[in-house]
């Protein structure tokens, strides 16, 4: 398709997007009286307007029934999570027993880690990219040093080559070949949330399973975003947040994802507790664990209703929108995107560098040579909620479910204005 960078060709593209009308389906805070046009879908989701209705049931039927409610709300509490297993198997190409909800993702790849880094004196390395989300490093620094072992030996960095902004997946992959038979663990972030790139996971995975390792996935910025398939690329275990592109709300649950593979075992390392074992015998009280045979043996408690709640909410959205023509509007309104962006590069004099690479889902991020933070300040004021990471990178994720084409045009005007009256 040939672009144009016109309002009318953006209102032209809007009037013929199936997902178009799932934008009254969201709430958008306000600048100037006015819808913001929000790119930050890669860091807090937009509020869907039907989550108040799932979170009113549950506080109704905590008002009325208060204890009973775990038995006889309409939704009952007591498998409440087992609601949310379908849809995500379908957002991350995983069967329905393969996948929990619970806890918040940094805590999930600590417990995850406990089943899954099982370092002996011979194989105790664990494979990431290099300048990880913070957290991941912390993570895995910790982990690390809990096993008695320093991090410096440990944990070996894919790192990107001089001068390049993305990683290179046969780079990734001879790192895993020459640390061989040394390789525990490979777990890294399946979409970088720096540079917005995807990584080629099934290749990856291949390549850390061919070596005798687990391999993990970090899926904060994958899920909702990009087409998975955990079940089929044989990943051992993947977690992800749900606030991002899975518009659940700040702070919420994270999923987890175990292959089938690791399911029903009596003697795999896990820490356990009352939500893990066997329903049918949960409520005896026995002493002896039974893990459930699904993912949820590795659930601890039992979850936040209230606040899975809004998880459910969106989920419905996935469900009916589904994950192909979600990314089939992804793929055309990031390429409307970056032709915007290079067209007010043309008219103005300062440069943008995209350093996403071809391999990218919804987000683009841009460098901004020669620009400072003034510019990302005069979008904020301008209704453009954008972020900035150091040194002059914004990000901009368009998420498809509630961006408009008519917005990438506003924001390519609001841009050049920007920069034109520095
Ligand atoms: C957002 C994000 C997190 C956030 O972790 P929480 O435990 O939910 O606070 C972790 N890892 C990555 C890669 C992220 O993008």
């Amino acid at each position: 398709m040939t672009f144009q960078n016109t309002l009318e060709f953006a209102k032209k593209l809007d009037a013929a997007d199936s997902l178009a009308t799932y934008r009254n389906e969201f709430h958008y805070p306000q600048v100037n009286g006015k819808d913001v046009i929000y790119f930050t879908g890669n860091s807090l989701g937009l509020q869907p307007k039907r989550t108040q209705k799932f979170v009113d049931e549950v506080m109704k039927d905590w008002r009325e029934l208060a204890v009973e409610g775990h038995f006889y709300a309409d939704k009952p509490w007591w498998d409440y999570h087992e609601r949310l297993a379908e849809g995500l198997g379908k957002v991350v190409g995983a069967m329905p027993k393969e996948i929990s909800v619970m806890n918040t993702l940094t805590v999930n790849l600590h417990l995850l880690m406990v089943s899954f880094y099982r370092p002996t004196d011979k194989r105790f390395k664990i494979i990431c990219e290099e300048k990880a989300f913070p957290s991941d490093q912390y993570m895995l620094q910790s982990q690390v040093r809990y096993h008695g072992l320093d991090p410096k030996d440990a944990i070996v960095e894919v790192k990107k080559r001089d001068g390049e902004h993305a990683w290179r997946t046969e780079d990734i992959i001879k790192k895993i070949n020459e640390t061989g038979d040394e390789l525990a663990l490979v777990l890294m972030g399946g979409v970088n949330y720096y540079n917005g790139q995807v990584l080629d996971m099934k290749a990856i995975t291949k390549a850390g399973k061919d070596e005798g390792a687990f391999v993990g996935w970090d899926l904060a910025h994958g899920v909702g975003n990009i087409k998975l398939n955990l079940h089929d690329w044989d990943a051992d275990f993947a977690a992800w947040c749900s606030y991002k592109y899975m518009n659940s709300g700040p702070g919420n649950a994270s999923g987890i994802f175990i292959h089938e593979r690791h399911l029903g075992m009596e003697d795999i390392p896990r820490f356990e507790g009352w939500w893990g074992t066997k329903k049918e015998t949960r409520f005896l009280m026995e002493p002896e664990f039974a893990p459930i045979e699904t993912a949820d043996a590795w659930q601890l408690s039992n979850p936040p209703i209230l606040s899975i709640a809004p998880y459910l909410a969106s989920l419905e959205i996935f469900d009916e929108v589904g994950m192909d023509a979600l990314i089939e509007k992804q793929k055309t309104i990031v390429a409307f995107l970056e032709f915007v962006l290079q067209e007010i590069d043309k008219e103005v004099d300062s440069t943008f560098e995209i350093i996403t690479p071809e391999a990218r889902g919804c987000q683009l991020s841009v460098f901004l040579h020669g620009e400072g933070k003034s510019i990302f300040d005069y979008l904020m004021k301008n209704g453009v909620i954008t972020d900035w990471r150091e040194p002059n990178v914004i990000r901009l994720a368009p998420a498809p479910l509630y961006c408009s084409y008519e917005d990438m045009f506003r924001f390519g005007q609001i841009l050049k204005a920007g920069i034109q009256g520095k």
